[in-house]
């Protein structure tokens, strides 16, 4: 099962945090986590890349799990995050993070 989320239904016109529930900000924490680790370490590119630890917890994700795996990351070549627990079933795809205020990217690119 691929939990697919795009960003951009957190935010508002002009990219900043919408009010969020409790278990939502919980989700979006977890994934803003991701992009900023993802888009940090592996810059510009549009080739395929390996997964490389995100240095989360699988259980980061929300309240009532226990999952201890870690959690592993890449931007695919279509420009997509792709992430999963290297222990359990949990994985999802992160659309339209490219420009957020988490995408790191930026900072080395100007
Ligand atoms: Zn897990």
């Amino acid at each position: 099962m691929t939990l697919k989320v795009d960003l951009r239904q957190f935010l508002d016109e002009k990219g900043n945090l919408l009010l969020l529930t409790e278990q939502a900000s919980t989700v979006f924490k977890f994934l803003s986590e991701i992009v900023l680790s993802v888009s940090q370490e592996s810059g510009v590119h549009s080739i395929e890349q390996p997964f490389n630890s995100v240095n989360l917890r699988c259980s980061t994700r929300g309240f009532a799990l226990s999952c201890l795996g870690d959690i592993e990351a890449r931007t695919s070549s279509s420009g997509t995050i792709e992430w999963h627990c290297d222990t359990c079933e949990a994985a999802g795809t992160i659309l339209n993070w490219q420009g957020s205020l988490w995408d790191m990217q930026k900072s080395t690119l100007h």
